[in-house]
């Protein structure tokens, strides 16, 4: 059967199908690094005990976490690039994970899989069991949450500092699937445990209640209740959750009354405190410095200025940091690459053009086909824009077909523009990320067009991490060569600044900040460039298009001067009354 010839609702009916008769196993490993290591080789000899995929989680604090681990020897693959297959494996249509053949892997994911990849689990002791003398009360965390659980029983007097709890714990570091002997194991005589699980439904509090009632053991099953049912758990409310559980179960040896009261204490300054600090400022991740991206979203907002509001389908990448302030655009965010399908579906009901934004990465994993040619086929009449930056940046800078190398060498050969204009893409300009005002004007060209169709700009910029890599290792060659090396750097001329922040506004450059104001008649801050500056230039680019106030100035730092630099220099020195500003007397040329 072609799938291609089924209904939407066959589709969703065979996904549904090919989920449900599948095992996928879920490892979340304790944030602690040998424990990590060990989970990740863990997770091979997993897959191939159980014949299923092994996904592992590493939430954020794992990710924060330092430490030491041993490290292994590589181990040659059975079989690989270098020792070829001799040929493809016998045909089994079994294998395929399609209907009708789903029913039989629901069957062996049942009766094989599920089993062996219990068998492992309990067999390699991948989860873990820490003692504690409250025996008869418990803890059953996801492992990633557990260093969270026992930071909580410390800050409670419940554990000490290198993670001894007094509540015995129960750590999966396998989230899915359970392994039922070990949860009997763990609960017997217990008269009743916590489960932590972040996020809703509660998959493993409804799994531990099944096999304990199953298997008559009585032990009460606490969770959401005691902790939110969705939220992140943070340090605060796992310290609030556990309180609620001991306050709940009261150990016979532990002062119940005493932990509640510690908690209270141990948070009774909160309110105070946020009052008075007040509403803090949100500090949302943001482009780079120097980005080649943010030029366009400023040039989108000062488009909007003109032509008044329209619908932006943003998509995944660096480029969805413009979902955030100070930028805040996008009505819609859907998959990668999925910006010009998502747009399609809503511009046929719009008054005004929809705008898509893309990555080069997008395009080439997925907008070529379900966005350009869908459009192209469907006549659509939206603007599409494409970050060309080099890269698939956000995942960090792997090449892809349109990369100027490839991880063979030299370029794949394929170029973004030519392959629109081989596919019917008539509308299509390439501009410059940075050249603010012509961006803008190209933006405002496609939406008014009288020209039906698609219309592609293809915004052109390094990634300017990738540029500042290249730059860097350039620059410091040619240091040691003795030889002429020029840095841009941007200033703000602070008797000028104004103070009304547009220009943060309209960049957002975490390079731009603000410093109390030297005039004493000026209570409002004004803007400041700091060492971190690239030197992009968009500052310059966007005081010009804005037309902001003229404080901007570029700085030409030369390393290596020339004789004529060097004289050049020394007259400025003398006649410029400069005083303590060197900065400003080497501008070389004023923005
Ligand atoms: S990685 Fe590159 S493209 Fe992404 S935000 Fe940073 S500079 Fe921009
Ligand atoms: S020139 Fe301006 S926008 Fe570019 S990095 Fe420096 S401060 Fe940021």
């Amino acid at each position: 059967m072609a799938v291609a010839t089924l209904t939407f609702a066959d589709r969703v009916a065979a996904e549904v199908e090919r989920k449900r008769s599948q095992l996928v196993v879920g490892l979340d490993p304790r944030p602690d690094l040998p424990t990590i290591v060990t989970m990740v080789e863990k997770a091979f000899e997993l897959s191939e005990a159980s014949h299923a995929p092994v996904m592992m989680e590493l939430r954020i604090r794992a990710c924060h976490v330092t430490g030491e681990f041993t490290a292994k020897d590589n181990r040659r693959a059975a079989f690989s690039g270098v020792n070829r297959l001799a040929g493809p494996p016998k045909f089994n249509y079994a294998r395929l994970s399609h209907p009708p053949v789903t029913f039989l892997h629901e069957k062996l994911k049942v009766e094989e899989r599920e089993p062996a990849a219990q068998k492992f689990i309990r067999g390699e002791k991948l989860n873990e069991f820490f003692s504690g003398d409250l025996a008869d009360i418990g803890i059953i965390t996801l492992g990633g949450l557990t260093n969270g659980v026992l930071r909580a029983l410390e800050r409670l007097g419940l554990a000490d500092l290198f993670g001894n709890s007094r509540v015995p714990i129960y750590c999966l570091n396998v989230a899915y699937p359970l392994v039922p002997e070990e949860l009997r194991d763990f609960c017997a005589g217990k008269r009743a445990v916590l489960v932590v699980e972040e996020g809703n439904p509660d998959y493993v509090e409804q799994a531990v209640n099944t096999e304990l009632r199953r298997s008559d053991i009585q032990t009460r099953v606490l969770g959401k209740g005691m902790l939110p049912k969705a939220g992140e758990y943070t340090s605060d409310v796992l310290l609030a959750g556990v309180a609620a559980f001991v306050a709940e179960v009261k150990p016979a040896t532990v002062d119940a009354d005493a932990v509640a009261a510690r908690q209270r204490q141990l948070t009774a300054h909160k309110p105070g405190a946020a009052a008075a600090v007040g509403e803090l400022p949100v500090r949302p991740p943001s482009f780079c410095t120097g980005c080649p991206e943010r030029p366009v979203f400023t040039a989108l907002k000062l488009a909007q200025r003109e032509i008044g509001a329209t619908h932006i389908s943003t998509d995944i990448g660096c480029h969805s940091f413009a979902t955030l302030p100070p930028f805040s655009m996008g009505n819609s965010i859907l998959g990668y690459g999925m910006s010009l399908a998502s747009a399609a579906g809503v511009g046929p009901n719009m008054e005004k053009r929809t705008i898509a934004v893309m990555g080069d990465g997008g395009f080439w994993h997925n907008g070529l086909i379900t966005g350009v040619a869908s459009s192209l086929f469907n006549r659509g009449d939206g603007v599409l824009v494409i970050m060309q930056n080099g890269y698939t940046s956000a995942t960090g800078l792997q090449y892809m077909p349109s990369s100027k190398a490839s991880r063979q060498g030299g370029a794949a050969g394929m170029d973004i523009e030519t392959t629109l204009k081989a596919v019917g893409v008539k509308w299509l300009r390439k501009v410059r990320t940075y050249g603010v005002a012509k961006m803008a004007e190209t933006l405002k060209d496609a939406l008014r067009s009288a020209e039906r169709g698609l219309k592609v700009i293809i915004a052109d910029g390094e990634c300017q991490l990738a540029r500042q890599r290249r730059v860097r290792a350039e620059d410091a060659a040619k240091l040691t060569r003795g030889e002429r090396v020029v840095r841009t750097r941007y200033g703000v001329d602070d008797e000028i600044c104004t103070g009304d922040h547009s220009c943060i506004r309209l960049s957002g450059c975490p390079s731009l900040t603000l410093k109390p104001s030297p005039d004493p008649l000026r209570s409002d801050p004004v803007v400041t460039v700091i060492e971190s500056c690239v030197g992009c230039g968009l500052c310059g680019e966007v005081a010009h298009a804005a037309v902001l106030c003229p404080s901007f100035y570029r700085a030409e730092i030369v390393k290596n001067p020339s004789w004529l630099e060097r004289t050049r220099h020394a007259v400025r020195r003398r006649l410029l009354p400069i005083g303590g500003r060197p900065e400003k007397a080497a501008a070389q040329a004023p923005a």
